[in-house]
């Protein structure tokens, strides 16, 4: 990785980037509120361009509740309520969206108020940092790996290497859903809300088994077409055909082997310049994201589901705060602060992006560029962690389950809980790197102990700020497994 630091191509200005991403990050949330709080209601009454059998619609936005009013040419009224209240039928705009069509467009092009158009051309903005991440993103992990495999020179040490990365995935997700359990069970959020109202409509859930899931993601790690991989961007797939393909180059050896690494290293430099280039863009996309989440968000329901914040959110700092940084200083021997201030352009993005994928590219440059860890670890450890190593997700997944289960007033004994420990765990391993992958994975969390479905709803208008700070946590474990596993390989 030496060899790669001078290609560094991080600006030198009088704020470091950690800085800078923390006061974008706070304009952003500044601007946002200021947004929400003067400019988020507005109300019109609109009779064209509406469905046929419709006379009039009033439209009334604001960031609690958005309710909708139609009027049919008998007369007939009809009203519909997004958001605001926990036993509202449509928990948010994209479950109203999945239910009435048609009239979500019409909300769309007349309804909204400013505070939410300006938030939702935000998200497109910020978007655009996003979709460099992912321009990036794959022949990153591809001429990143190779030279990693390469560089590694022998199959035995990718094994042992391999051997301890799933032992750190497996002993931290374990670790966190033991934090989330112990949090919920302490303040058991759920218990005495006397929420038992109709159900909202939920996300499109994860339909198939958990058993389902474990065989697809199996079945993923032998592509039948690595190109069509490589053009839907399917990660574990990726990871494998490209360890292979290197595995291979390394036993033919020869005049093969080195162009084949000679190839790579410069796609490599390549790569990871342009990644160094999006990280300076940072400040900006993180401000925008954040300014679309807080102009857009309303706070009315957040007080009937704080005490269920709370336990993540508690549950989650513990896990970030102490026990991982515990891990990072006697394992790995680092200074906790230090690395995390060298991670933070990777972790304010994860927080502002809510993705784990997007922000790969930002987590592969900081860890290698910033942070001093080998590219032959980071290369093989953070691509599949941030596939298959989400604690964040484990936890918040254990303590969603069992936040339900106690509004519903459901006692789940000792053995349900195991049960909801060990699907959460299996359901995090499955659970994609994108907003909200955790929310439609907990339907087999839900499903293993027999808890309704679509009581799911209830929490989803506050996810995406759960899932902020979960994906953080996500980011902030793969790296510090990236560390501890670097340490070890003493080679
Ligand atoms: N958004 C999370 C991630 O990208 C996954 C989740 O929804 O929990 O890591």
């Amino acid at each position: 990785m030496n060899e790669q630091q001078s290609i560094s191509a991080e600006p030198t200005s009088r704020f470091a980037l950690h800085w800078q991403i923390l006061i974008g990050m706070t304009v952003g949330a500044a601007i946002g509120l200021l947004l929400n709080l003067s400019l988020s209601t507005t109300a019109v009454t609109i009779s064209e361009a509406i469905p046929e059998h419709l006379s009039t619609v009033e439209l009334r936005d604001s960031t609690n509740t958005i309710t909708i009013t139609t009027f049919t040419h008998d007369n007939v009224k009809t009203v519909y309520e997004i958001g605001g209240k926990l036993d509202t039928k449509y928990a948010d705009l994209q479950s109203f969206k999945a239910d009435q069509p048609s009239l979500h467009a019409v909300f769309e092009s007349h309804g909204q108020s400013w505070a939410r158009l300006i938030g939702n051309l935000c998200k497109r903005l910020g978007g655009l940092f996003l979709r460099m991440l992912q321009m990036v993103a794959v022949p990153l992990i591809v001429t990143s790996l190779t030279v990693g495999v390469m560089g590694l020179g022998k199959a035995e040490r990718l094994g042992r290497m391999f051997r301890r990365t799933m032992l750190y995935y497996i002993c931290t997700s374990f670790l966190a859903i033991v934090t989330g359990l112990i949090m919920v069970n302490l303040i058991q959020p759920g218990v005495g809300t006397g929420l038992n109202s109709q159900s909202p409509v939920a996300y499109a859930t994860a339909s198939s088994s958990l058993s389902e899931i474990l065989l697809g993601q199996l079945e993923t790690l032998i592509p039948t077409n690595p190109i069509r991989s490589l053009a839907e961007g399917d990660f574990l797939s990726i990871i494998s055909f490209t360890i292979a393909f290197a595995i291979f180059a390394l036993m033919i050896g020869g005049k093969t082997a080195t162009t084949i690494s000679n190839f790579a290293q410069a796609g490599f430099d390549v790569m990871m310049k342009m990644t160094m280039a999006i990280i300076a863009l940072a400040p900006l996309g993180v401000m925008l994201l954040m300014l679309f989440v807080t102009a857009t968000h309303g706070s009315a329901v957040f007080s009937s589901l704080a005490w269920y914040m709370l336990a993540v959110f508690l549950a989650l700092v513990v896990h970030a705060c102490i026990t991982l940084p515990l891990i990072l200083k006697f394992v790995a021997g680092r200074n906790p602060w230090e690395f995390a201030k060298a991670m933070s352009p990777a972790l304010l993005t994860a927080f502002s992006s809510a993705s784990s994928n997007g922000t790969l590219p930002l987590t592969m440059a900081s860890i290698e560029q910033r942070a001093g860890v080998r590219n032959q670890t980071s290369s093989f450890v953070l691509p599949l962690g941030a596939t298959i190593n989400m604690d964040g997700t484990a936890l918040y997944e254990v303590i969603a389950v069992l936040f339900i289960a106690q509004l519903i007033g459901i006692d789940l004994t000792l053995a349900d809980q195991l049960v909801v420990a060990l699907t959460a765990l299996l359901a995090s391993i499955g659970a994609a790197g994108i907003p909200h992958a955790g929310l439609v994975m907990m339907v087999i969390v839900l499903q293993a102990v027999d808890l309704p479905v679509e009581k799911q709803g209830l929490i989803i208008a506050v996810d995406r700020i759960l899932d902020m700070c979960r994906t953080s946590v996500n980011v902030w474990s793969d790296s510090c497994g990236c560390a501890v596993i670097d340490a070890l390989d003493d080679d």
